[in-house]
């Protein structure tokens, strides 16, 4: 099995009601190390450029108004397959169908405020890194 890297968000959802430490022990629990994490407010440029695959889709407003209407805490995992490992743990888009005990279904509140964000391939997890991250921030 290969050590990845994986791209993360917790949401303006989560950092709201204080979950940023409740995340990160499921992250670490699951064998993901935190190489790099920062707590930043995305500009509408930034989450528009971030979620630019989504321009065209119905929600594509919505989520940027979400993205931006507070902190995020971005991050770096790393870990033997990281970008399917995180995926397994945050679970279904939908938090009612995320299986028990992943981070949605735990602790997400709906479709578009759903706690977390993970990279889905491992094109979209270095392109996303490096729009977050310089080399000199991840320490693994
Ligand atoms: P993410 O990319 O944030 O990790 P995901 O890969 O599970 O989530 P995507 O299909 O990439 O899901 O959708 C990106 C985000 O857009 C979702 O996390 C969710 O917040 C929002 N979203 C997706 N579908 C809907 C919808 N039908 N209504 C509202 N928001 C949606
Ligand atoms: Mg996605």
């Amino acid at each position: 099995m290969a050590i990845e890297r994986t791209f993360s968000i917790i949401k303006p959802d989560a950092t709201a009601r204080q979950l940023t430490g409740a995340i990160n022990a499921m992250i670490e629990k699951a064998g993901l190390r935190i190489v790099a994490q920062k707590r930043v407010r995305m500009t509408r440029e930034q989450a528009e450029t971030f979620y630019a695959v989504h321009r065209q889709r119905p929600f594509f407003a919505e989520l940027v108004e979400t993205m931006t209407s507070g902190p995020v805490v971005v991050q770096a995992l790393e870990g033997e397959n990281a970008i399917a490992a995180y995926r397994d743990l945050m679970g279904a888009t939908d938090p009612a169908k995320a299986a028990p005990g992943t981070i949605r279904k735990v602790h997400a509140k709906s479709i578009s405020e759903n706690s977390v964000h993970g990279s889905d391939a491992a094109e979209t997890a270095v392109k996303e890194i490096a729009q977050f991250f310089s080399g000199n921030e991840i320490v693994g």
